[in-house]
């Protein structure tokens, strides 16, 4: 079977490439590089010994679509390619709504013209905006604060009602928690673009001593020591979700939407003391205010993965910071540094 990986050279892509290259698919990189280096995927080729055929394009150009499918016969798309910093989606919303709305919009119709109606789509426990309470099943309320969660929802519903009109597609919609760590080998991993917004590539570079301190955003929330609670979930398990859903995508009568986390929550105090103790650096940290539109506590109940994938997740905080760690330390400088 042939995949079509939009995103591909991206942080959650190019780990999932990896566990799909060793499960028997042939696959396609398909990737603009805008948050992306070519250096991932030539390390990703090292690590599975194989090459691997990469397209540079854009989702929103029909014509850079339109190649691919007519040069190879596609047998489904998991489709990771869009913009994901919620902050500039609030400063940029037209270009979230144009990469992340309208490109989807473009591939479903290239897709849909080449007959090829399976797809994978990478969702977030965002839709859920403010949970009422935790842990968070799939069929909770959702909502959305920002215009990166509301390009989410809305592609969501978009690939609902294109089952609705044609049930022919085949639709898994994964809804990620946060996901962090790296591949064991520690030569590829997360690598953002200036100073992180995520807490674990934080916590990483200033253990690595990029950046001076941690700012912890509150330490008022209700919770066991106040500071904010996330369900972090491996790389590698989230990327084994998707060869799990590859699994059972051709024999679905309705859009499956399943949510990838671990089921335990951490606060960042909790991850810091995780990763002081992995790297055995210190990670210096200074509670700051509450950061606009984060929520006390967000966690999965995963057991419909379980269920619905025979999935769940392997790996816990210990091997999430040794291997952020690995790939940080080995990589100061993400894919800027050397190339090996
Ligand atoms: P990433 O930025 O590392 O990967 C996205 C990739 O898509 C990049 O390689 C980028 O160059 C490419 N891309 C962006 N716009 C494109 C376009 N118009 N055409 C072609 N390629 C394009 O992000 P990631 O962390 O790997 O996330 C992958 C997907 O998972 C995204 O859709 C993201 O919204 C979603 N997601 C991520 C997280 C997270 O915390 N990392 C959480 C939930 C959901
Ligand atoms: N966080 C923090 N300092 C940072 C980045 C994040 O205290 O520099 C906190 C944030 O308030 C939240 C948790 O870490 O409680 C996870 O934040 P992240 O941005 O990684 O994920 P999300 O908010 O999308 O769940």
């Amino acid at each position: 079977m042939t995949i079509l990986v939009t995103g591909g050279a991206g942080y959650i892509g190019s780990h999932t490439s990896i566990l799909l290259i060793e499960a028997g698919y042939d696959i396609i990189v398909f990737d603009n590089f805008s948050n992306a280096s070519h250096e991932s995927i030539k390390r990703v080729e090292k690590i599975v010994g194989q090459s691997i055929t990469l397209i540079e394009g854009d989702i929103r150009n029909r014509t850079d679509l339109e190649n691919v499918f007519s040069s190879y016969s596609i047998d489904a798309v998991i489709h990771f390619a869009g913009l994901k910093a919620v902050g500039e989606s609030v400063e940029k919303p037209l270009s979230y709504y144009d990469n992340n709305i309208y490109g989807t919009m473009v591939l479903c119709e290239i897709m849909s013209k080449h007959n090829c109606k399976s797809i994978v789509f990478s969702s977030s426990a965002t839709v859920y905006g403010d949970p009422h309470t935790t842990p968070i099943k799939e069929d909770f309320p959702l909502s959305a604060t920002n215009p990166y969660g509301r390009s989410k929802l809305f592609i969501e519903e978009m690939l609902r009602d294109l089952h609705i009109s044609d049930s022919s597609w085949k639709i898994v919609l994964l809804r990620y928690f946060n996901p962090v760590g790296a591949h064991s080998s520690g030569t590829i991993g997360e690598d953002p673009n200036g100073i992180p917004n995520n807490l674990m590539p934080f916590i990483a570079q200033t253990a690595v001593g990029k950046r001076s301190y941690l700012s912890i955003f509150g330490d008022d929330y209700d919770t066991h020591d106040g500071t904010g609670v996330r369900d972090y979930i491996h790389v590698m398990d989230l990327a084994d979700g998707h060869v799990k859903a590859l699994n059972i995508i051709k024999n679905l009568s309705k859009v499956m939407t399943i949510n990838l986390g671990t089921g335990t929550g951490y606060s960042v105090l909790d991850m810091v003391k995780a990763f002081e103790k992995a790297s055995g650096k210190k990670v210096p940290y200074q509670i700051a205010p509450r950061r606009a539109g984060d929520v006390a506590k967000c966690f999965a109940d995963p057991s419909y993965a379980k269920k619905i994938l025979g999935w769940e997740a392997k790996k816990g905080i210990v091997q999430m910071c040794e291997d952020s760690w690995r790939w940080q330390a080995n990589n100061p400088d993400g894919y800027k540094g050397k190339s090996i």
